[in-house]
């Protein structure tokens, strides 16, 4: 059996997440197809090594070195592979990066993307935890998706279904060891069918003066809010929301409310999803800073790193924050990003 390629023994991680914290992969490689994606997989197999998969980096928190093979998947292209009167099916491979896919996909005149417009990451990452913004998800434009089942070795198609996409989640999250994403497949239409129900989008549009608003028009606004509120990677390390919005009974909801009356909430699948962000602000995390691990100054949700913090600096503000909030207001915080090695 011949090594990949690419490989490369006790590689730094820090060029390679989006916090921009300091880890070693025991094994780092790339995968740009299927034969590549075996050989590093039979790799990790002969070693005795778990294999794990990486995209861009953008969703993974690193708290120690990692004893795995870290795969980076790297495969690109995008087509068109069905078309009809209304609708086009565009297949893109995991490697492609999310943001430069989406406004490919926009000039193409291939609409339903634009509300998840300057998403960090890779396509192959999109659909396992089912991103979303601004009321639009993954789920929302998916098709099907190719993945390598690590159970077979076999290639397989997933199906909207098969992928039980939830808020942030999907089976490719539940079971992480079992999937690799080779490419996803998207329902694009060829006419604009805008989500504006959005509180922020609307307003920002017309804030521009803009009445009769295009796919494009929509993706900008969302470039914008989005930057004038995160924080972008390359500038301070994150991850985007720390913690995911937690959803709660509408009884639990109400007692809340009853105490803290502007608390914000959403109506979702019969119950309540309280904004983490407005929880985290109000209970004075907001801009709190401990050595070079804080939580943003413009968004309470988001947890940055100022330059040497170590991942687990960043996991230790977490669990603060989580202990505050559950002892203030009962409500437990659910990490989001990925913590590894766990
Ligand atoms: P990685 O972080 O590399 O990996 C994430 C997980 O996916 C890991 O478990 C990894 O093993 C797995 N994975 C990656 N590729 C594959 C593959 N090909 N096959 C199988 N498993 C794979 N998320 C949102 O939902 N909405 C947002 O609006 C949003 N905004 C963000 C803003 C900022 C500034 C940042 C930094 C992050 C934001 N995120 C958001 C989180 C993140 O960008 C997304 O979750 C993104 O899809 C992660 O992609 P990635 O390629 O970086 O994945
Ligand atoms: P925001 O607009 O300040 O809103 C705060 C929260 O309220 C959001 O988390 C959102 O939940 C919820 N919300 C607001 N309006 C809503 C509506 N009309 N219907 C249902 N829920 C509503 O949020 P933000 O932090 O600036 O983020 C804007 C969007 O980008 C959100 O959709 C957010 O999820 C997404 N985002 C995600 C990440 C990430 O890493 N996951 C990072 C940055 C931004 P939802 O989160 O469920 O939409």
């Amino acid at each position: 059996m011949s090594a990949p390629a690419t490989l490369e023994a006790s590689a730094s991680l820090q060029p390679f997440n989006t916090f921009g914290v300091q880890a070693n992969a025991q094994w780092l490689t790339t995968a740009a197809n299927v034969d590549e994606l075996r050989e590093a997989l039979s790799f990790a197999q002969a070693h005795n090594l778990p294999a794990r998969i990486l995209g861009g980096g953008s969703n993974v928190l690193l708290t120690d070195d990692l004893p795995v093979v870290l795969i980076r998947m790297t495969g690109r292209g995008i087509h068109c592979v069905a078309e009809t009167a209304e609708h086009v099916i565009i297949e893109a491979e995991a490697g492609e990066s999310w943001h430069p896919f989406v406004q490919h996909c926009l000039q193409q005149g291939w609409y339903g993307l634009e509300n998840l417009s300057l998403i960090p990451g890779t396509v192959g990452a999109s659909p396992v935890q089912n991103i979303g913004a601004y009321g639009v998800e993954i789920k929302d434009v998916f098709h099907s998706l190719t993945a390598l089942d690590r159970q077979t070795g076999e290639l397989v198609e997933l199906t909207l279904e098969q992928c039980k996409f939830a808020y942030r989640d999907s089976v490719l999250k539940q079971q992480r060891e079992r999937w690799v994403v080779l490419r996803v497949r998207f329902r694009l239409r060829k006419s604009a069918a805008l989500q504006l129900g959005y509180g922020p989008i609307r307003q920002a549009l017309e804030a521009e003066g803009c009445v009769e608003p295009t796919p494009q028009d929509v993706s900008q606004v969302v470039c914008q809010i989005r930057s004038s509120k995160l924080p972008d990677p390359t500038v301070l390390g994150n991850a985007g929301s720390f913690f995911k919005n937690p959803v709660v009974p509408v009884a639990q909801y109400e007692q809340l409310k009853a105490l803290y009356p502007n608390v914000v909430a959403y109506p979702h699948e019969g119950e309540m999803k309280l904004a983490a962000g407005w929880l985290i602000d109000q209970a004075g995390w907001k801009g709190h800073r401990e050595g070079d691990a804080g939580v943003h100054a413009q968004q309470a949700l988001v947890l940055v790193n100022y330059g040497s913090a170590a991942g687990t600096d960043i996991l230790a503000l977490a669990e603060k924050i989580q202990a505050d909030i559950q002892q203030r207001y009962g409500v437990s915080l659910e990490i989001e990003p990925n913590v590894w090695p766990n």
